[in-house]
C-alpha cells in the first residue's frame, strides 16, 4: 500500500513537475503572444493613421476637383468666346456655352445631341472643312482654323476655331473655341478694297505719268534739236558779227585818216593861215569843221565799239586814284554844265583811295555818263556823282579772252544786295540827274547801239546812239555790270555801274 502510495505520489510529483513545465511554457507562449499582439496593434494603429490621412487627402482632392470643375464651368459659361464640346468619334455636340448658343442664334437644347456640322454652312462641311479639321486635330499644338458658322436664320459669320482633344468620362472629346472674326474680316475686306482701289489709281497714275514722260522726252528731243539749231544760228550770227566788227574797225581806221586831213586843213583855212575869207566862206567852212568833228567822234565811237565787240579791246590795269579820276571827269563837263546853270556835285567817300582798273577806259565811262546827264538835264538842274564800296556776288569769267582769274559780277545777284557765297569787293558808281528821265519801255533799248529814245525828226539832243553801248562794253570789260533807273519821263535818271576792284 505504501509502495502504491509512493508510486502514486511519485506519479503525482512527476505530473506536478510536468504541469509546472507546461505552465512555464504556457506563460512564455502567452508572453510572446502578448508581444505580438502589441506589435500588431501598433502596426494597425499606424496603418489606420495612414488610411485616415489618405482619406483626408482624398477628401481634399475631391473638394479641389469640385472647385476646379466649378471654376471651369464658370469660365466655360462666362467665356466671351463660343465653346462647343463634341464627341471626337461621332462629332455629336455634348455641351456648349451661352456664347456658343448666341453665335449661331440657337438655344442650347437645339444644339446638344446634334452633330457638330449643324454649326457650319453645308458647302464647307464636305471636303475642305472636315479634312482641315481632322488635320488640325492631329497637330500637337492647337492652331487657329479660319472658317464660317451658319446661324439658325441662315446668316454666315466668320470664325477662327481652336480645337483641343481631351478625355471626358472615358470618352475622347473635342473642345472647339470659336472666336467671331466677322468684324475683323469685314475691316480686312474694306482695307483690301481700299488697297485695290489705290493700286488701280497708282496704276492709272503710273500710266498717265509714263505718257507724260514720253511726251516730255519727245519735247526734250525737240528742244534739244531746236537748241542745236539755235546754237548753230548763234555761231553763224557771232561769226557774222565778228566779221562786221572787223570790217567796221578797218573801215573806221581808213575813214579816220582822210577825215583828220579834212579837219586839219579846214582848221588852217578857218584860222585864215592861207589868207583872208569872206563871211560866207568862213560860215560854210566853220560848218564843215563842226560836221567833220562830229563825224570823227562818230567814227571814233564806231571804232571803239567794234573793237569791244570783236574782242580786240583789252584792259590795261593800273592803280587808279578814284577821287582824282572823278574830279577830272567833272572838270571836262563843268563848262557846259555852268552854261546851263546845272549844279554838279560828287560824294566819293567810303571807297579805297586807289583801285585797280584801266584808267583811260574808266574815265571814258564816267565822262560818257556825265556828258549824257548834262545833255539830258534841263537848265538849272542838278547832277550828282556818288561812289560806295559793296560786296557783290561774282562768278568766274567765261567769255572769250577772259584770263583764268577774271571775275565777273553775277548779273543774277540782287542789285546792291550781296547774294551767294563768292563775294568780292566792288565799287558802285552812280550818276544821277534831274533830267528828262527814261520810260520803262525805253529802258530796255538804250544800251543797244544806235538806239536813241527820240526819233530823228523830233531830235532836240545831238548824239549818235553809240555812247551807252560803248560805255556798257567798257564796264563789262572790267567784269562789271551797268544799268539805269528812272521813275519815268521827266523824273530824272540814275545810271549805276559796279566793277570788281
Ligand atoms: P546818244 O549819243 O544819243 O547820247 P547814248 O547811247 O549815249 O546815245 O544814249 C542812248 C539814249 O539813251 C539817248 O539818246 C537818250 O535817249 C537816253 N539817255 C542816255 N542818257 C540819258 C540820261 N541821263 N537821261 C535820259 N535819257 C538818257
Amino acid at each position: 500500500m505504501a509502495g502504491k502510495l509512493k508510486v502514486r505520489t511519485d506519479e503525482l510529483e512527476t505530473s506536478k513537475e510536468k504541469l509546472a513545465t507546461q505552465a512555464d511554457a504556457l506563460r512564455m507562449a502567452h508572453d510572446k503572444l502578448e508581444l505580438r499582439v502589441q506589435k500588431r496593434t501598433e502596426q494597425l494603429a499606424r496603418i489606420n493613421k495612414e488610411l485616415e490621412e489618405e482619406i483626408a487627402e482624398h477628401k481634399r482632392d475631391q473638394k479641389a476637383l469640385k472647385e476646379s470643375e466649378k471654376k471651369y464651368r464658370t469660365q466655360f459659361e462666362e467665356a466671351l468666346d463660343a465653346i462647343f464640346i463634341a464627341e471626337s468619334e461621332t462629332g455629336t455636340i455634348i455641351d456648349c456655352n451661352q456664347a456658343g448658343a448666341e453665335l449661331v442664334g440657337r438655344a442650347k437644347s437645339e444644339l446638344i445631341g446634334k452633330p457638330q456640322w449643324i454649326l457650319h454652312p453645308s458647302e464647307e462641311i464636305e471636303g475642305k472643312l472636315s479634312r482641315t479639321f481632322k488635320e488640325h486635330l492631329n497637330q500637337k499644338e492647337a492652331q487657329a482654323l479660319e472658317t464660317h458658322v451658319i446661324t439658325k436664320k441662315g446668316k454666315t459669320r466668320d470664325v477662327s476655331i481652336k480645337a483641343n482633344i481631351f478625355e471626358l468620362k472615358g470618352k475622347k472629346v473635342v473642345q472647339g473655341t470659336f472666336r467671331d472674326i466677322t468684324d475683323q474680316k469685314q475691316a480686312e475686306e474694306a482695307l483690301r478694297r481700299v488697297h485695290e482701289g489705290l493700286e488701280i489709281r497708282v496704276q492709272e497714275r503710273t500710266e498717265e505719268l509714263t505718257k507724260a514722260n514720253a511726251q516730255l522726252r519727245y519735247e526734250i528731243t525737240e528742244r534739244q534739236a531746236a537748241e542745236a539749231e539755235l546754237l548753230q544760228a548763234k555761231e553763224v550770227a557771232e561769226t557774222a558779227n565778228l566779221a562786221k566788227s572787223e570790217f567796221l574797225a578797218n573801215m573806221s581806221h581808213e575813214l579816220r585818216t582822210p577825215l583828220n586831213h579834212v579837219i586839219g586843213f579846214t582848221e588852217l583855212v578857218v584860222d585864215k593861215h592861207p589868207g583872208d575869207l569872206n563871211e560866207t566862206q568862213e560860215e560854210y567852212l566853220t560848218d564843215v569843221l563842226s560836221s567833220s568833228k562830229h563825224l570823227l567822234s562818230l567814227i571814233n565811237d564806231i571804232l571803239d565799239l567794234s573793237k569791244v565787240e570783236a574782242g580786240k579791246m583789252e584792259i590795261k590795269p593800273s592803280d587808279v586814284n578814284l577821287k582824282m579820276l572823278v574830279d577830272n571827269s567833272l572838270t571836262m563837263v563843268k563848262e557846259k554844265a555852268m552854261k546851263h546853270g546845272i549844279q554838279l556835285s560828287a560824294d566819293i567817300k567810303e571807297i579805297p583811295e586807289i583801285i585797280t582798273a584801266d584808267e583811260r577806259k574808266l574815265k571814258q565811262v564816267i565822262y560818257n555818263l556825265l556828258s549824257n546827264a548834262v545833255k539830258f538835264t534841263p537848265d538849272a538842274g542838278t547832277i550828282r556823282v556818288e561812289t560806295r564800296a559793296v560786296d557783290y556776288s561774282v562768278r568766274p569769267g567765261l567769255r572769250r579772252r577772259d584770263p583764268e582769274d577774271f571775275r565777273l559780277i553775277d548779273p543774277k545777284s540782287n542789285k546792291g544786295e550781296p547774294a551767294g557765297t563768292q563775294l568780292q569787293k566792288c565799287v558802285e558808281f552812280s550818276i544821277s540827274d534831274t533830267g528828262i528821265g527814261i520810260t520803262p519801255e525805253d529802258m530796255g533799248r538804250i544800251f543797244s547801239p544806235f538806239e536813241q529814245v527820240e526819233n530823228s525828226t523830233s531830235r532836240r539832243y545831238q548824239g549818235t546812239g553809240l555812247g551807252l553801248s560803248l560805255t556798257k562794253g567798257l564796264v563789262e570789260l572790267h567784269g562789271g555790270i551797268i544799268w539805269a533807273e528812272s521813275e519815268g519821263a521827266g523824273k530824272g535818271s540814275i545810271f549805276r555801274f559796279i566793277i570788281p576792284v
